[in-house]
Parts: C-alpha cells; sequence; structure tokens
C-alpha cells in the first residue's frame, strides 16, 4: 500500500526556515498508468532539474518523478553557498588526473557558477541571489595553506578573484573569533536554496516538462531498457537519469556504493538587529572554515543568521538540531548567546572517497551524477548541463568528470558504516585537538 502517493496534500517539506519562506509550488500529482517519453528524469533536486531543462531546450521530450516534492533533498535544505573549484583541492586533482585535465576541471567549476547565475537570470529566479566567500584559516597552520592555495590559482589557473585577509584585518568585515587569517573569494555566489529549487521546476513546468511528485521511480538495474516502474504505472523512454543522490536509498545498490549520505545540520536565528548584523558580517558575504567538519554560514534576506555546523553518521538526526548545531555557532559568534534559534533541520549529503563527483553510464539507457560531496549547488546544477549534453550527443564534458577516478566505498552498501565512521571520528577530533 502507498497511501503516500495518492494524497499530493501529505508530502511535505521538512520544517527549514527555507520551507518558511519560500513561495512553495502547488503539489505536482502523482504518474497514474504508462507514458512514453524520450528521457525520464528520477529525482527532482538540481541534478535532475537541470538535466531536464537542458535537455527540453534542445528540443527533448521529459518527465521527471520525484518520490516526494521537488527541491525536497538537499536542494531545498543545504547552505545555499555556490562556491568556485571543485570539492576537492586544485593540487590533488592534479595528482589525480594531470594538469591539463585539472585545469579543464578548474574551468568547469568556473561555468558551474556562471550557469547558477545564468539560470536565475533567464528563469527570473528570485532566490536572495549574493555575492563573495570568506573561508577562514581554522588553525594556525591552515592560514599558510589559504595562502599557497592563492598563490597555486593566481599563477597556475590565472584566477584573479582572490585576496588573503589577514588575522588583524578579519575584524574590519566580521566579529568571527578564533580565526587565524581568510581568503576571500570574490568569484562565489550564495543563494536561497529552496526558492533556487523551486524557481527551476517553474521553469520545467512552464517549459513543458511533466513533473510527477509521490513518483517513486526503478529502473532497469543494467541499463539494457529505458523503463521506469513506478507505483502506479511506467514511463517507457530512450534515455533515464538517475538523479537522487544521498537519498537513492535501496533502489541502486551498484550506485549507492559508490557515495556515503551523512547527515549535516544548520539553523536560522530570529532576525537580527542591523547594527549586529553589520558586526558578524559586513558585506553580506557566505563565510565558511577550514574544519574536516566544515562550518559554513551566511545571512538571510531577513537579517537571521543561517548557519550549518555538525554533522552525525547515523540513521537519525539529533532529537533537538538547535542544541546540537548551537555550540558551534557561539564558539565563532559568542555574542549570539541571547539569540533565539527559531528553526534547526538536517539533510543527507553524498559524499565520495575522493570528495569528486561519481558521473557515470549503465548500459546504453542510464545516466547518473551523484556525489557532489557538499559542493552540489554549482555542480550538481552543472551536472544537469553536462548530462544533457551528453544525451545529446557531445559526452566531452561528461566525459571529463566521468575520467576523475572513484572509489567504492568498502564494505559496499551494508558494511560502509563502520570504516566511515571510524574516519570521520579521527578527522573530527582532529578538528578538535589538531593545530
Ligand atoms: C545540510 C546540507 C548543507 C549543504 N550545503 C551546501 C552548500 O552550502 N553548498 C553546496 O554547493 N552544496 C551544499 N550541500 C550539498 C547540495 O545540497 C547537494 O549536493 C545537491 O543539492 C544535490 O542535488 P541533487 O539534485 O543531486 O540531490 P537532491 O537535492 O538530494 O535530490 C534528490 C531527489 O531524489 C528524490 N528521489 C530519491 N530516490 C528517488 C526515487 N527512487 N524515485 C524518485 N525520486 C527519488 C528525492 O526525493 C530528492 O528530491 C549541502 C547539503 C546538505 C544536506
Amino acid at each position: 500500500m502507498h497511501t503516500l502517493a495518492t494524497d499530493p496534500a501529505q508530502r511535505h517539506y521538512p520544517p527549514s526556515w527555507y520551507a518558511a519562506s519560500a513561495q512553495l509550488l502547488p503539489p505536482f500529482t502523482p504518474l497514474q498508468g504508462d507514458i512514453k517519453t524520450d528521457v525520464c528524469v528520477i529525482g527532482g533536486g538540481y541534478t535532475g532539474l537541470s538535466t531536464a531543462l537542458h535537455l527540453r531546450k534542445k528540443g527533448y521530450d521529459v518527465v521527471v518523478l520525484d518520490a516526494e516534492r521537488v527541491g525536497w533533498g538537499a536542494s531545498g535544505r543545504n547552505g545555499g553557498h555556490v562556491g568556485t573549484g571543485q570539492r576537492a583541492d586544485q593540487t590533488s586533482i592534479e595528482k589525480w588526473v594531470g594538469l591539463e585535465a585539472a585545469k579543464g576541471l578548474w574551468q568547469l567549476s568556473l561555468e558551474a557558477v556562471r550557469r547558477v547565475c545564468d539560470l536565475i537570470d533567464e528563469y527570473q529566479i528570485d532566490c536572495e541571489l549574493g555575492s563573495g566567500n570568506l573561508h577562514f584559516a581554522a588553525k594556525p597552520s591552515h592560514a599558510g595553506g589559504l595562502q599557497d592555495e592563492l598563490e597555486h590559482l593566481e599563477t597556475v589557473y590565472g584566477y584573479e578573484q582572490l585576496s588573503y585577509v589577514s588575522p588583524n584585518k578579519i575584524s574590519e568585515l566580521s566579529s568571527a573569533r578564533g580565526f587565524h587569517g581568510a581568503l576571500l573569494d570574490n568569484g562565489c555566489r550564495h543563494l536561497h536554496p529552496l526558492k533556487y529549487a523551486l524557481g527551476l521546476a517553474r521553469a520545467a513546468q512552464e517549459a513543458g516538462i511533466k513533473i510527477f511528485e509521490g513518483t517513486h521511480g526503478r529502473p532497469s538495474s543494467d541499463g539494457s531498457t529505458g523503463e521506469v516502474i513506478t507505483q502506479y504505472g511506467r514511463v517507457k523512454a530512450r534515455h533515464v537519469v538517475m538523479a537522487c543522490n544521498a537519498y537513492l536509498g535501496k533502489v541502486m545498490p551498484r550506485l549507492a556504493g559508490n557515495i556515503m549520505p551523512i547527515n549535516n545540520f544548520v539553523i536560522a536565528t530570529e532576525p537580527l538587529p542591523s547594527q549586529l548584523l553589520q558586526r558578524i558580517n559586513r558585506d553580506n558575504l557566505s563565510m565558511s572554515d577550514t574544519l574536516f567538519v566544515i562550518n559554513y554560514w551566511k545571512l538571510s534576506e531577513d537579517g537571521r543568521l543561517i548557519f550549518g555546523g555538525g554533522e552525525n553518521y547515523s540513521s537519525r538526526f539529533p532529537r533537538d538540531i538547535a542544541a546540537f548545531v548551537r555550540p558551534h555557532m557561539l564558539k565563532i559568534y559568542p555574542e549570539l548567546e541571547w539569540t533565539a534559534i527559531e528553526f534547526g533541520w538536517g539533510g543527507a549529503v553524498g559524499i565520495t572517497l575522493n570528495r569528486m563527483p561519481d558521473f557515470g553510464r549503465i548500459g546504453d539507457h542510464l545516466w547518473y551524477a551523484q556525489g557532489f560531496s557538499g559542493h552540489g549547488v554549482p555542480t550538481a546544477t552543472m551536472a544537469g548541463h553536462l548530462l544533457a549534453q551528453a544525451i545529446d550527443g557531445d559526452s566531452s564534458g561528461f566525459d571529463l568528470m566521468a575520467s576523475i577516478p572513484t572509489h567504492r566505498f568498502p564494505g559496499g552498501t551494508l558494511l560502509r558504516w563502520p570504516g566511515l565512521v571510524a574516519g570521520m571520528l579521527f578527522y573530527s577530533l582532529r578538528d578538535k585537538f589538531g593545530h
């Protein structure tokens, strides 16, 4: 029995400041019966919606299925940072794929940020787009790393949007405590993630893409046909795109073993007085630090601090997310001791072992892109463009992403947890006690 699918009104976005502040779309009805299309996209986050939109522009007939609602997954819950670069640093990427390919991947990352902005512009998506990111050195030893990174990106990649902020200058930009320098990247952007996802969905609908919510899709696992089975019907397609990322569940163990879903948490404060806002983030930048379990934050349009910090590796969220995240925020902004936390939520991040996304093709009909490792606002958007290009016959960008060596988690889907948890705990202890 699938009671969920027959009653769209019962499907809700998880409570978050994003869901409270976005204008939600009327629910799309579940798929009933059998239909035919060129491409069936499974998953209605940035990857799926961007794939669908880019395919539609090329004249393809496209169907999008989401088991819940569009933007219900990480795309509607994240920190909203639109960062330059890949999730892994360029020096590591150079070692994995060589300098030329690393340069190609760097250019793709810049194009990814541009593509987010272009889509926002083209479809007039009102999603609080802002500019600039300040990345703080959380340990004295990290400050040198940031300076080296700046020099490397300037000299090898010709990237000129970076400047180093020395410890004594930080206070001009932010009252954030405990940092040892920072890198300002004017090429980064930031936005309201759910408004962005819903804007893409609205554009998709207006472009004639059929969207079905409450519709759980299961493709053929070896990609030998383009048929997708759902609770109440089937889609017959020439191509199927898996865009489920950390919410893939048990549908395709073959893909699930390449990524690990980990839970990450975000809080939103009450609206802050303007003087305080000016003090904690003078230029309305997105901000983050160099810890392994990264802290990241930005301001909302209505003057709240949206702060992400802390993660867990279990199947459950902490009972009180606000209490879980608040100490991370207070360590950086002790002056917020008396500030109320009005929202707390969590989401699953799909990480890969080397933090580079996992792109690939199975059989003649099945494509996938996943494992954006906390960098999916630009990269998943870009993935959609590359998937669409590849399906349309030009796979150069897709192949470049797919050429990055990825590894399955040891133990596959069943036994990956103990090793991961031990590894993650080791690094989070290093955050606490290392220099
Ligand atoms: C708390 C948090 C903070 C983050 N912060 C940032 C950040 O600041 N910057 C950044 O770049 N990235 C960030 N990320 C990562 C980013 O949000 C993701 O990489 C990105 O949203 C992935 O998009 P997606 O479309 O691939 O997946 P999702 O948005 O997760 O969408 C997957 C969709 O697939 C659907 N689905 C799953 N299985 C099925 C099925 N069988 N049939 C039909 N539908 C199915 C789900 O319902 C879901 O809607 C963060 C993630 C989290 C959780």
